[in-house]
């Protein structure tokens, strides 16, 4: 008996890692290098009606689709989730979630704060993770960096993140948080080993 292995395997449930944050956090570098590191993590790439920029590559950062061809994933169910934020639509393909569930990856995904709420109610085995700047004064000269927009609309997108704060921060006093840890990033290295550390403890856990 002593010398059989145990087959913890077996009993090992995927982890669905959903990043959020107000704008400007640096949560997409942060699922990108989880993805880097660990190679049983596999990023979730979204489909979104948003026009590309210049630096980013269909099927890398987006799968970049029409309103129509949104319309038809979004009616055949191919979505898990999906919302709207700033006129653009945003949704997750299902059938590769399913997929990598089934194999046994863990997924890590960089949604907003209602894609987060909808992928706990789809998967109970999902940790919610919000990633914040050190400050709101820090969070002001990230947005004004690195938008070339109004200041109005700077302004705007500044209040939209400090009320989402608020909001978040409220929650997880709640009893049914949705958002299970918080990471800081002021250092991006330090931000990134956190997350490690959050995915490590995650895969050790064996109860809710
Ligand atoms: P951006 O246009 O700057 O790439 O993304 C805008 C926002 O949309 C970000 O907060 C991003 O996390 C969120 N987002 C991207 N893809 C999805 C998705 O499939 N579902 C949801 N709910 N949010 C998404």
């Amino acid at each position: 008996m002593l010398s059989k292995k145990l087959n913890l395997k077996a009993y090992y449930k995927p982890k669905v890692f959903v990043l959020a944050s107000p704008s400007a956090a640096g949560k997409t570098t942060l699922c990108y290098a989880a993805a880097r590191k660990d190679k049983n993590i596999w990023y979730s790439v979204s489909a979104t009606t948003r026009a590309k920029r210049p630096h980013e590559k269909n099927g890398r950062e987006y799968y970049f689709v029409s309103d129509a061809k949104f319309d038809q994933w979004f009616k055949t169910g191919e979505l898990l989730e999906s919302t709207t934020i700033y006129d653009a639509r945003y949704g997750t393909p299902k059938q590769p979630i399913l997929k990598k569930i089934e194999q046994g990856k863990d997924i890590i995904l960089d949604l907003d704060i209602a894609g987060v709420k909808s992928m706990k109610r789809f998967y109970p085995h999902t940790v919610g993770i919000y990633v914040i700047p050190p400050s709101l004064n820090e969070l002001w000269a990230r947005l004004k960096n690195r938008s070339r927009s109004s200041s109005d609309k700077i302004k705007e997108r500044f209040s939209k993140a400090s009320a989402e704060m608020t909001l978040v921060f409220n929650n997880i006093k709640s009893k049914r948080p949705f958002i299970n840890y918080v990471i800081v990033n002021n250092d991006l290295n330090k931000a990134i080993a956190d997350l490690m550390a959050i995915i490590r403890a995650e895969r050790l856990r064996v109860s809710k």
